[in-house]
């Protein structure tokens, strides 16, 4: 085992893929804001099937977080990921400051439509994604890797970012990783280190809950009743639901009651200070 290469800066940064790619490597980046699980890992594994080098960047996007959100006490645990990593055979952690990401003047931002304004996580962060596509589309840019691997665990993040890349012309394999799951169905999160014992116990009510309503919608309920009856359902388990929705999986606009075709159910509530996300299919592939 030996230890990733530790980069600070975008020098460094292309310097390293630069000698990879003169030596006729595949290169895989995994963007992380640390703090890193089993999930952040399984990504990493999607990239080595067709990468023979994997950069795995950690930087706390300020961007991405609105005034009142968790930027300062977001969990920084660095020397344990570069421990999991290093057992992980990553080649490179690719960790900029602050000032090197955003010198001072900096004021280009990407603007987006389409996923990010569906009305699912934008109507409760409503600058987030705007800060994810800008600082993902730097990353991209400053490693121009061949493929670059998120978590389907953000599944609003994985369609702006599939969109962000199309319509920037960044030559880049977008590839979407399924969600890792504690043993009770909990997603995997950076964020779940947060939650009281009480709540711990109180988070798969999310998996459970849309894993019952895909189950009756897949068997013939419309959606909309499933879904009001979910809805109730988290409420009723102490969560202050923000939304639970099936949308269709690239676009996410609604889809009707009778529709066939793909679906996906995507949830976000909040218990105590925390809020969770999560998202499961419910019709993975078009049915005829
Ligand atoms: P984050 O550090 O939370 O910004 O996440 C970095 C990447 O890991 C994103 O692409 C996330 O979607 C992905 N990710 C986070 N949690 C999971 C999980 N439980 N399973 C798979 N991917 C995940």
């Amino acid at each position: 085992m030996s230890s990733p290469l530790v980069l600070r800066t975008v020098a460094e940064l292309r310097r390293t893929v630069a000698g990879w790619r003169a030596a006729g490597e595949r290169v895989a980046l995994v963007p992380t804001m640390g703090a890193l699980h089993p999930g952040h890992v399984s990504l990493a594994g999607i990239g080595r099937r067709t990468c023979t080098r994997i950069v795995v960047s950690i930087f706390v996007n300020p961007t991405q977080f609105a005034p009142n959100e968790d930027f300062s006490a977001y969990p920084r645990t660095f020397e344990a990921d570069l421990a999991a990593l290093e057992a992980e055979r990553i080649d490179a952690v690719f960790a900029p400051g602050v000032p090197d990401m955003y010198p001072d003047g900096f004021c280009t931002t990407v603007s987006l439509a389409g996923p990010a304004a569906a009305g699912l996580e934008d109507r409760f962060r409503p600058t987030h994604f705007a800060g994810v596509a800008t600082v993902v589309s730097k990353l991209l840019i400053r490693c121009l890797p061949d493929v670059a691997v998120f978590g389907e665990k953000d599944w609003q993040q994985l369609a702006v970012i599939r969109r962000a890349a199309r319509d920037l012309d960044i030559p880049v394999d977008i590839l979407g990783g399924p969600t890792i799951r504690e043993s009770d169905g909990l997603a995997m999160s950076s964020r779940n280190v947060y939650l009281t014992p009480e709540e711990r116990a109180a988070a798969p009510l999310l998996h459970r809950v849309m894993t019952r309503c895909a189950e009756r919608i897949r068997a013939g309920e419309p959606a909309s009743t499933a879904m009001a009856e979910g809805r109730a359902a988290i409420e009723a388990g102490g969560f202050a639901l923000d939304y639970l929705e099936t949308r269709d999986p690239d676009s996410l606009a609604p889809v009707a009651d009778d529709a066939s075709g793909p679906l996906r159910m995507l949830v976000a509530a909040r218990i105590g200070r925390t809020r969770l996300i999560d998202n499961i299919a419910v019709r993975p592939v078009a049915q005829h």
